[in-house]
């Protein structure tokens, strides 16, 4: 089993074309928006009808001085002119009055308005001191700053993830044991001790960073022994925002109004499954049952052989083939998933290269297009020959041929150490690569997570996962797919075990 990097593309290979839906979000984002170009709207105040109508009170005139033998009619004059005065000089003064309340009342409104908003400003620091837990289908709580963060350390409501994942509860007064079923038929637990950070999951005993308390009839626990242990939940801490969210982690390819979620699995499995895969078929609920989008129906027989044990084949650095080591019934995998032709047209056993054709036939189907094989089986000698020609570039690079073999070793197998000896995996990859980064980005396309999150269902397994670099003496491969058919391959996928940990508890199970 080994694994090699892929043959990089050599010459013509199309370069990559950005993603179409990238490019329309940008010129979503370059469109103006229509309001608020310039900042937050100005409202405009409307004159009060009193100020619109005011007058300016006049000052009084000057009385005329006059003839005397003009006084009689001038009296009378001078009486009209001063009721007129008087008159003109009340509705003067009532205009100011109604001026002077129109602005002290809209001084008021403004005043309201600030304080209003100074008392919103209060309201959002006071929430600033809870942080918001908002977990799939409980109602959201509001946990106060100094209960959500015990010693620096973020607590959860375990009882509410317990909830959500489906697991039953057990209590009495000296802890709680939470269980649930896996679907493949495995009885799984956790069992949490109040006050203490002792917690035992599936027989196995480990040390939380912080205890597991009782509080408001729910457990909490550090947020890091979720994280840690359980798999199958999306979580995100927002610490500016102060809000923690857990949702379960939905199948890539469901449906949004019909959501299929991936199955919640510890991380530490029973030592010795409580039912063994080999016990039976009538023993297990056959979790197999596979609906696709595409009538795969005739290589159903391939993704999910009857003899599901006949595919578990090791080859790796500890167990190494010779140089006759060939697989009998080789054949080409269908030319449109593959980059090459001719001679170096991709080839697997019988049995892969169909269920291969059955994977990307549905890949395909689910919009992803450009996936495509670059290599599957190769002999000894070929892996010889790339084997060497890598050790002669980074000797090339000025190291010793002892240093030099040491890093290819990671990234490459020696001959008869090579897993593509065994003709049941292919390297493949939606990157007409022409470089090392290039290949290991296809980790962050959409691409591979469908084929991470589904390749199971066809019989396949990402052979080299991320954190298991130790145990496989590979570095992760997001491009590496190896057959085992769909039953071992479903085992892997929920456990969380590479093949070599697979087969040591198959082994353990004996
Ligand atoms: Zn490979």
């Amino acid at each position: 089993m080994n694994n090699n990097r892929p043959t990089q593309n050599k010459g013509n290979a199309p370069k990559r074309v950005a993603p179409t839906h990238e490019q329309s979000r940008n010129v979503a984002a370059n469109t103006p928006r229509r309001t608020e170009a310039d900042g937050r709207p100005i409202r405009r105040i409307r004159p009060s009808s009193a100020q619109s109508t005011q007058r300016v009170p006049q000052a009084p005139q000057q009385r005329p001085i006059r003839n005397r033998s003009d006084r009689n009619t001038n009296d009378v004059e001078a009486l009209a002119s001063r009721r007129r005065y008087l008159a003109e000089k009340k509705s003067a003064r009532r205009a100011g009055v109604i001026a002077f309340f129109t602005v002290f009342l809209s001084l008021c409104l403004i005043t309201c308005i600030i304080l209003s908003l100074l008392v919103n400003d209060g309201k959002e620091s006071t929430a600033k001191d809870f942080m918001v837990m908002m977990i799939e289908g409980s109602p959201d709580v509001e946990i106060p700053m100094s209960e959500a963060y015990q010693n620096e350390m973020l607590y959860i409501d375990f009882s509410a993830v317990a909830k959500l994942c489906g697991f039953s509860a057990v209590g009495d007064a000296n802890g709680i044991t939470y269980a649930f079923t896996s679907s493949s038929g495995i009885d799984q637990y956790i069992k949490f001790e109040y006050n203490s950070n002792a917690v035992t999951v599936n027989d196995h005993n480990i040390t939380m960073s912080g205890i597991a308390f009782i509080k408001d009839n729910s457990l909490r626990v550090p947020f890091s022994f979720l994280e840690a242990n359980i798999r199958g939940l999306n979580t995100e801490v927002d610490e500016k925002e102060r809000t923690v969210t857990i949702t379960r982690e939905k199948m890539t390819g469901s449906r949004p109004d019909d959501p299929k979620y991936e199955e919640v699995v510890l991380l530490l499995q029973p030592e010795a499954p409580v039912t063994s895969p080999f016990e039976g078929e009538d023993d297990v609920p056959d979790p197999m049952d596979v609906e696709f989008i595409s009538d795969l129906s005739a290589y159903e027989q391939y993704m999910n052989p009857a003899d599901r044990d006949a595919y578990l084949v090791l080859i790796n650095k500890e167990n190494p083939v010779d140089q006759d080591y060939a697989p009998d019934d080789l054949e080409f995998v269908t030319q449109k998933y593959c980059v090459y032709t001719g001679d170096y047209q991709a080839r697997m056993r019988h049995v892969a290269a169909m269920a291969m054709t059955a994977m990307l036939t549905e890949a395909e189907n689910y919009g992803i297009n450009d996936v495509k094989i670059t290599l599957a089986y190769r002999n000894y000698w070929t892996q010889n020959w790339l084997y060497t020609g890598y050790i002669d570039e980074e000797m090339a690079k000025g190291l010793s041929r002892e240093q030099a073999e040491a890093i290819v070793k990671t990234y490459s197998a020696p001959p008869g150490c090579s897993e593509h000896q065994s003709g049941l995996c292919a390297d493949m990859h939606n990157v007409y690569f022409q470089t090392d980064k290039e290949l290991e980005d296809f980790e962050y396309t959409e691409a591979y997570k469908w084929l991470k999150d589904n390749c199971w269902k066809f019989g396949f397994v990402v052979r080299f996962p991320k954190g298991k670099e130790d145990i496989t003496g590979f570095q992760f491969e997001c491009w590496h797919y190896r057959f085992v058919g769909r039953y071992h391959a479903y085992q892997m996928h929920t456990s969380g075990l590479c093949l070599e940990e697979y087969l040591q508890q198959l082994a353990n199970a004996d």
